[in-house]
């Protein structure tokens, strides 16, 4: 082992290995991973192994699908044997609603990439699982990417695939402590200190400790989980292929094949946490006890979905421990704050997982960006709110125990929740008000009548014609709405103005205005779509997505300037828009100074009742609208003063959801949807804010494709022909059984009358009146190109 090498991954289990094995290839040889005792000694080793390419999130989805066709290669390079059997799975749907989403899932599958799946009835599947009873079975999904490997052949692939391609490993060697130094890192380990520019955290089930050696608390927990292995079936032994991967979604039951029995883990909804600290140092290749009474309704259920095994013996039960977040998704990227220190923890199923873990990572290090957009497992989607224990228990037991659970687009959890509230947040729930969360925060969805309960549905749910109202009053009155939910970030110091100029593609406002302001990583693609407002104090706030603080906070650090300050204004101000025709009527009874000089655009300090507020005169529903930020403190009486002066124009509370509505008929791009850091400026229209004459992070790459064919879909306005449904995002979009893009978001435009979706096509579907079609819930409905912002094509309302 040497004293010095560039990178020292911390974890030899798959993700570890993984990690080790993809900064390998890609070209960092002078790397070294660690591990306390031996390979796969973690959760690793008594993983079932099972592989499946099927996630609800697509993004996951793309990561296991790369994963799984990576798991050969690794087995030819290393020439490892990793057990690997593609027996194909299926995935059953035992409700009504569940076979809905199924169908749906399957097409968001295809938008994605993943075509290997078909849809069966319960017959087809069965003869596919001939061991499987069709009780209560409404459907099934085929895909053919699925199967099981050998876990601890599969981690020793990794390894030897790594020290093949340059990379060294060393066993029993445990990392005590790390030690921050000004150019890199210092490795204590029981074997002598070795130096690094950066260290990766993959110790898995000890990912909680390596954190706080470096005094950073992250978001994990170990669970415990079960599965069982049967003796020899019968049915099994005498079949001449091999059974399926299921998955039984309502029975929380997943099953593979093992020799001539089967195996079935169990995803206990009487959920139990372990070692919350981290797994004890002294921690071998142990298992627990089973647990019966905590499964028996699973075990139940399992035993009637395979009836044939009621009849043979258990021949081992598994109870062991892995780590969750609260989202369920792994942690990886670069820590805020800590220079060179990576995660790559927190993943659920490593097998299945691990290899676009490790190659995502790799290339975030080598590169600085990786290729695919990690924002889901990215370890800055979560800010300091989510160190807290309870927090954490709450969340991933939640997460853990909904695992097979359907949850519905409209649904809300109860987990971790309520945790920060806006100062007006009881008086707006006296009013009717219910709450969605973002990040940390209850954000206003819709005000409803008392007693009044969404029900949820992948389709138009109950709170339709609520939502249809609030549009109505900011379309043609005044609406009010809390935008404690928006970021603002002040940027302050001599260098204010060059580093903003810099790190945003767009001209930067005057003095007294705000401007759009796409933001560009190197690579041309998005990182932001802010707002930048010049207050004309030499105070400068950029304003953007709430849930995205600390993921932007880490790209304004690392792309930090001498002589510049920004602060997260989070948790200092808040605020409420007045937006619709009569917003001004409004905000002028209350203003000290001239309120109707403020024009569309425009920003400064006004005096609103007893508030010295900090105004802008802007709004995401395309309507007249003045953003009224305010400190904390002031927030009750903010709303209040606004109700009583608006009292007499009818003033009303609204929700995100009737913001959501109103910015889809303007066809306003919103973050996670039509912006993501996997598209460009080019693709998404944000192309029209750059400002090309100047120097910005970004630029040759935008001007390379500007120069160049330009991008192969861009972004376009659909109006679909939908019953009771819209669309919601990743849906494909056909012309003529031709798969031609996805949608990025879609909705009810309440005011007018459509069912609206933005989508990403290809170039030559775009135009104005192309036909085209897209699947919503699984249901192929007729669409049309239509001019962007379907409600007021020309502003004029913004600009009244
Ligand atoms: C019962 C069960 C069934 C499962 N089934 C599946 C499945 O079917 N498919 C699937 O994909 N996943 C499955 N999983 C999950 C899977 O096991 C984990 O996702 C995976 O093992 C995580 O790997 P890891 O490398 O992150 O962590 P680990 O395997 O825990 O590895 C971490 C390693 O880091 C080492 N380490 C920790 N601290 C230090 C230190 N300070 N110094 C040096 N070394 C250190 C440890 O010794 C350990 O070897 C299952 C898990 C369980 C418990």
């Amino acid at each position: 082992m040497k004293s010095h090498y560039r990178v020292v991954v911390i974890g030899g289990g798959v993700v570890g290995t993984s990690v080790l094995y993809h900064l390998a290839k890609f070209g960092w040889t002078d790397v070294v991973m660690l591990e306390r005792r031996r390979l796969a000694s973690g959760s690793s080793w008594h993983a079932a192994g099972g592989i499946h390419a099927l996630n609800a999130d697509p993004n996951m989805a793309a990561l296991q699908a790369y994963t799984i066709d990576l798991l050969s290669e690794i087995e030819k390079e290393s020439g490892q044997n990793i057990g690997l059997h593609m027996t194909g799975g299926l995935t059953l749907a035992g409700t009504p609603e569940r076979w809905e989403w199924l169908q749906a899932n399957y097409r968001i599958f295809q938008s994605i990439g993943i075509d290997d799946c078909e849809l069966l009835t319960p017959q087809e599947a069965q003869k596919r699982c001939p061991i499987m009873s069709t009780d209560g079975v409404l459907g099934a999904m085929w895909a053919d990417r699925e199967g099981y490997i050998d876990t601890t052949g599969t981690v020793q692939a990794y390894a030897t695939a790594a020290r093949k391609r340059g990379a060294e490993y060393y066993e029993d060697t445990k990392v005590e402590d790390l030690i921050q130094t000004a150019d890199g890192w210092q490795v204590v380990t029981d074997k002598g200190t070795i130096t690094c520019e950066h260290v990766v955290n993959a110790a898995g089930l000890w990912a909680k400790q390596v954190g706080r050696m470096a005094g950073i608390e992250l978001p994990v927990s170990p669970l415990k989980h079960h599965y069982l292995i049967t003796d020899t079936v019968p049915e099994v032994a005498a079949a001449d292929f091999e059974m399926p991967m299921t998955v039984d979604l309502e029975g929380f039951t997943y099953m593979r094949q093992d020799q001539k029995g089967i195996l079935v883990g169990i995803y206990e909804v009487n959920h139990e946490h372990w070692a919350m600290d981290g797994a004890p140092w002294n921690y071998g290749e142990e298992l627990f006890q089973e647990q019966l009474d905590r499964i028996e309704n699973e075990l139940t259920l399992g035993f009637e979905r395979y009836p044939s095994i009621q009849d043979v013996g258990i021949k081992t039960w598994v109870n062991g421990a892995f780590t969750f977040s609260p989202d369920g998704n792994p942690l990886v990227g670069p820590v805020p704050g800590k220079r060179g220190y990576w995660c790559a923890c927190a993943v659920m199923a490593g097998f299945l997982q691990g290899g676009g873990v490790g190659k995502t990572l790799a290339e975030w290090m080598i590169h600085g960006e990786p290729e695919a957009d990690a924002w889901p497992m990215d370890v800055a989607r979560y800010g300091k709110y989510a160190e807290n224990k309870r927090y954490i228990r709450e969340t991933t037991g939640q997460f853990y125990s909904r695992r097979f659970v359907m949850t519905y687009p409209n649904e809300q959890l109860p987990a971790g929740r309520p945790l920060k509230m806006a100062p007006a947040h009881d008086a707006m729930t006296e009013a009717g008000c219910k709450w969605g969360v973002s990040w940390d925060l209850e954000v206003p969805l819709y005000f409803a009548p008392k007693g009044f309960e969404e029900t949820p549905t992948l389709k138009r749910s109950n709170a339709h014609d609520i939502v249809a109202e609030e549009c109505k009053v900011i379309r043609e009155g005044a609406g009010l709405l809390d935008i404690t939910g928006f970021s603002r970030y002040e940027v302050t110091g001599p260098n204010a103005e060059t580093w903003l100029d810099r790190i945003m593609a767009s001209r930067l406002p005057a003095t007294g205005r705000a401007r759009l302001a796409p933001m560009l990583a190197e690579t041309g693609r998005l990182k932001g779509d802010l707002t930048v407002l010049n207050w004309g104090d030499d105070t400068w706030w950029i304003m953007g997505s709430y849930y995205l603080r600390a993921w932007h906070m880490r790209w304004f650090d690392d792309h930090m300037m001498e002589g510049v300050s920004i602060r997260d204004l989070g948790e200092e101000y808040c605020g409420f828009a007045v937006v619709g025709p009569k917003s001004q009527a409004v905000v002028e009874k209350l203003a000290e100074q001239d309120i109707s000089g403020l024009k569309f655009m425009g920003c400064g300090d006004f005096d609103i009742g007893l508030v010295r507020a900090r105004v802008a005169r802007m709004s995401v529903t395309g309507e007249k609208g003045y953003e009224i930020n305010c400190r904390m403190g002031d927030h009750v009486k903010l709303r209040r003063m606004l109700l009583d002066a608006g009292a007499d124009v009818g003033i009303r509370e609204c929700g995100f959801n009737a913001m959501l509505s109103t910015r889809l008929e303007k066809s306003f791009g919103i973050w996670s949807a039509e912006f993501t850091q996997l598209y460009t400026p080019g693709m998404t229209g944000m192309d029209r804010w750059i400002d090309w004459d100047k120097d910005f992070v970004g630029k040759q790459a935008a001007l390379a494709e500007r120069d160049g064919n330009g991008p192969d879909q861009i972004q376009v306005t659909l109006e679909v022909d939908a019953l009771d449904a819209d669309a919601s995002g990743y849906e494909p979009v056909w012309a003529n059984g031709e798969r031609v893009g996805f949608v990025t978001s879609g909705g009810y435009g309440h005011y007018t009358g459509k069912s609206l979706a933005m989508a990403l096509v290809d170039r030559d579907k775009a135009a104005v009146g192309t036909e085209l079609s897209v699947h919503v819930v699984g249901v192929e409905r007729p669409a049309r190109v239509i001019a962007p912002s379907p409600h007021d094509p020309e502003g004029k309302a913004m600009r009244a």
